[in-house]
């Protein structure tokens, strides 16, 4: 068993990072540019932005690799460079995290629908057996496959990653609230489906990440834990509900607002909590000075 999985079995909580694209953006990265293509071309502010979430106390540093796999890469490109891009992206955020602090190597959708018939499941599996080697090349502790809406692109990731690599696998899924006040992806997966396939997939943390903020966050980890008692839960919440406004989108939620539903969101089972979309090393700080008063 991984280190990173001792310590959440010791009982501890772990306080992941906060959200990269958005930091990304800040840093200049323009409409249509390939945001993975920064760990070539401009290594040290990736480097930036995993260093300020180490900085802020989390436990752990995710990799700029969300959608460093062939398909996406392709749409820039970029897709004789898969190995390179990812390999980097986690030797950075290794760099950044030191030997005492873990690396998860991002891995996003593919954005090819297998129910389109966009794609066959044997090259789901390749294009994510290829992104997980690189990562685990550059250095990641796990992969973290992450975003994901549809049950069978993510059981293929996990597969994929399983077993082509010594990594840890962790993987959650995206919930909206539908009417009625149950949760479901955007393919009306629920967190109740979602349980069951991944830890039968070898997914060792699974859990939520993006969304409508951290309390929405609190009834998915309910449900998680009412399937299963012990499989270690990971949550990345954004800062609210995006808001869109004059073209641009805006997370309403402040560190603050995160930090009061961090205890809540513990009690109700999470192992591991960071941010999504709109968190920034603030929101991380905030969310590690409660996590660090119970011990
Ligand atoms: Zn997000």
């Amino acid at each position: 068993m991984s280190k990173l999985l001792q310590e959440i079995q010791k009982g501890k909580v772990l306080v992941s990072d906060g959200a990269w694209g958005t930091f990304l953006q800040q840093k200049g990265l323009q409409l249509g540019e390939c945001p993975e293509a920064w760990n070539l071309s401009r290594p040290n502010d990736v480097f930036d932005i995993a260093n300020s979430y180490i900085e802020a106390g989390a436990d752990m540093v995710e990799t700029n690799s969300f959608g460093g796999n062939y398909f996406k890469l392709k749409n820039y490109g970029f897709s004789d460079r898969v190995f390179d891009i990812n390999k980097a992206a986690a030797e950075i955020s290794r760099e950044a995290a030191g030997e005492n602090r873990f690396v998860l190597g991002s891995v996003g959708p593919t954005g090819k629908l297998l129910m389109m018939e966009e794609v066959t499941e044997i090259e789901l599996y390749k294009a994510f057996k290829e992104q997980s080697i690189a990562l685990e090349a550059g250095g990641v502790d796990a992969i973290m496959i992450e975003t994901m809406t549809d049950l069978e692109e993510a059981t293929i990731a996990i597969k994929a990653a399983k077993e082509n690599t010594l990594c840890e696998v962790f993987c959650t899924m995206t919930f909206d609230k539908i009417v009625g006040g149950e949760y479901r992806t955007m393919m009306g997966v629920s967190p109740t489906e979602m349980t069951e396939a991944f830890i039968a997939a070898g997914a060792s943390v699974i859990g939520a990440n993006c969304g409508n903020g951290i309390a929405d966050m609190i009834g998915i980890v309910k449900e998680i834990r009412q399937v299963n008692a012990t499989i270690p839960i990971l949550i990345h919440a954004n800062a609210g509900m995006p808001i869109y406004c004059d073209g641009a989108t805006k997370f309403p939620e402040t560190p603050n607002d995160m930090a009061k539903n961090v205890l809540q969101l513990i009690d109700a089972g999470a192992n591991i909590i960071g941010g999504c979309c709109g968190t920034t090393p603030a929101h991380i700080c905030e969310v590690n000075k409660v996590v660090k008063q119970l011990k």
